[in-house]
This record gives structure tokens, sequence and C-alpha cells, in this order.
């Protein structure tokens, strides 16, 4: 990867048993980048998300941080370090209150002023103050997927990674998160993405990869995929 990436995948090959479910797999994000990666369903989408975080111990491969490697270190650590994941099924915790999740996301750093940072996200998730003090687990499907995303800022992250954010949302609520995520692009906060709807994410991204029984079958910038015609037939027809 260049010199400059925030993050970088060479060769990375992880699974679950006998047969890796990602081979040889190679990507970089720079800074302020959104990068957006598609592909099918059991593609290894989240599972890559997973190896990148540390969740699930790279078989072969280097993940670089910066110009750290990561690949071989606890996923408390990489968070430490700046990777914050926000896994699929938006995992926050129920019968906290949106601003104890808040402060949660937090937890890797040290001397937070956390009233001030949680006003400052709260401004990019408007939603999340009128229910500040009730439990997260009374906010709708599309709040908690924002207060997962914002629980994600509030680490301060060099890159933050996305794992199927629209999952299970009505279309308008994915809408609304995509504006948000446009956002997040435009104010240059790095950004690894996953979607299963990958003409949204191929909209919102600056750049792409198509990850097909994984490996990196496509590389080039977002605008490129989505007017391709191969792409466009394998994964932009499901929305
Ligand atoms: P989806 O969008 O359906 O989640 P994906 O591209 O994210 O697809 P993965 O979830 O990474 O794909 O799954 C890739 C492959 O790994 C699939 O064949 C899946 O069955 C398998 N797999 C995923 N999780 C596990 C696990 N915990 N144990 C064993 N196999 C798994």
């Amino acid at each position: 990867g260049s010199r400059d990436a925030v993050l970088t995948a060479i060769n990375l090959v992880a699974g679950y048993g006998a047969a890796p479910v990602l081979s040889d797999l190679n990507l970089e994000v720079r800074p302020g980048e959104m990068v957006a990666v598609i592909g099918a369903n059991g593609a290894g989408k989240s599972t890559m998300m997973r190896a990148l975080a540390g969740l699930l111990r790279p078989i072969d491969g280097d993940v670089i941080l910066d110009d750290q490697r990561i690949d071989k270190i606890a996923a408390h650590r990489i968070a430490a370090r700046g990777l914050a994941l926000v896994p699929e099924g938006r995992q926050v915790f129920p019968e906290l209150s949106v601003y104890d999740n808040l402060e949660l996301g937090a937890n890797t750093r040290r001397d937070v002023d956390y009233a001030a940072e949680i006003e400052a996200v709260l401004k990019r998730f408007p939603r999340l103050r009128e229910r500040l003090h009730g439990r997260a687990g009374l906010l709708s499907g599309g709040e908690q997927q924002m207060l997962a995303i914002a629980r994600g800022m509030m680490a301060k992250p060099r890159i933050l990674l996305l794992d199927e954010p629209s999952l299970g949302l009505a279309p308008a609520m994915i809408n609304e998160l995509y504006d948000v995520l446009a956002d997040l692009r435009d104010e240059g906060i790095t950004i690894l993405l996953v979607d299963q709807i990958a003409v949204l994410a191929l909209a919102v991204a600056d750049r792409g990869y198509v990850i097909d029984s994984g490996k990196i079958v496509r590389d080039d910038s977002a605008a490129a995929l989505a007017s391709d015609p191969e792409v466009e037939a394998a994964y932009l027809g499901h929305v």
C-alpha cells in the first residue's frame, strides 16, 4: 500500500475453518477517503471487517494501521489505536441510556470531556438528543444504527468501519442514514463501508472495491464502478 494509507490489508487470509473465506485480499484506505466494498451475499464482507478489526485472527497477511502492523494484536488494542468498527446488527447496549452508550464509545480514550464530546456528536445526530436519557433498546432500528455510528465516532477514530449500516432499516431511514454518511464523508472522516445496497454505498463513497469469493476483483473510483455495466448487472440490481 501507499505510505500514507490509514489502513492497508496485504494478502489477507482469514476464515473460520479449513477453507479460508478471504484469500490474498488487498485493499487500502487513505486519509479522508470513504471506501466502499461491495459484493454478493457470502462474499466475505463481514469476515473482512472482523479480520481488519481484530475480532477474527487473520491466518496470514498483514493489516497495517498508519504504519504499524495490527494483525497480531487484540481487538481492544486495535480500537485504542484508532480503528472503530460499527458491527452488523447495530449492537447497542439496550438497557443503558443513549447517553451511557455514547460515553462507552470513548472508553478507549483518556482525559475525555464526555459532556462536551457528546454534545458535539449530538449535533450530527439530532434524533438522539430527544432520546438521550431513554433506554437505547427503546429506539427504532434506524435510531439504534445512528447511535451505533455515533458511539463509534465518540472514539475519535482514525478510521471508522461500517458493516451493513442499512441492514433491516425502512427505506426512509436508510435515506436519512446515508445523508449522515455523506456529511461524514464531506467532513473528511476516513471510512470503510460495506453495504448490501451497493448502489447507495457507491453513490456516497469516493472509491470502491468489488469482493467475490473472498478476493478483490475490481478496484476503481466509486463513480466508475457505479456506471460499469458488469458491476451493474451483478450487484446494483438488488435494491
Ligand atoms: P452477508 O452480507 O450475507 O453477511 P458477507 O459478504 O458479509 O455476506 P460473510 O458473512 O463474511 O459474508 O461470510 C462469508 C462466508 O463465511 C460464508 O460462507 C459464511 O457462511 C461463512 N461464515 C461467516 N461467519 C461464519 C462463522 N462464524 N463460522 C463459520 N463460517 C462463517
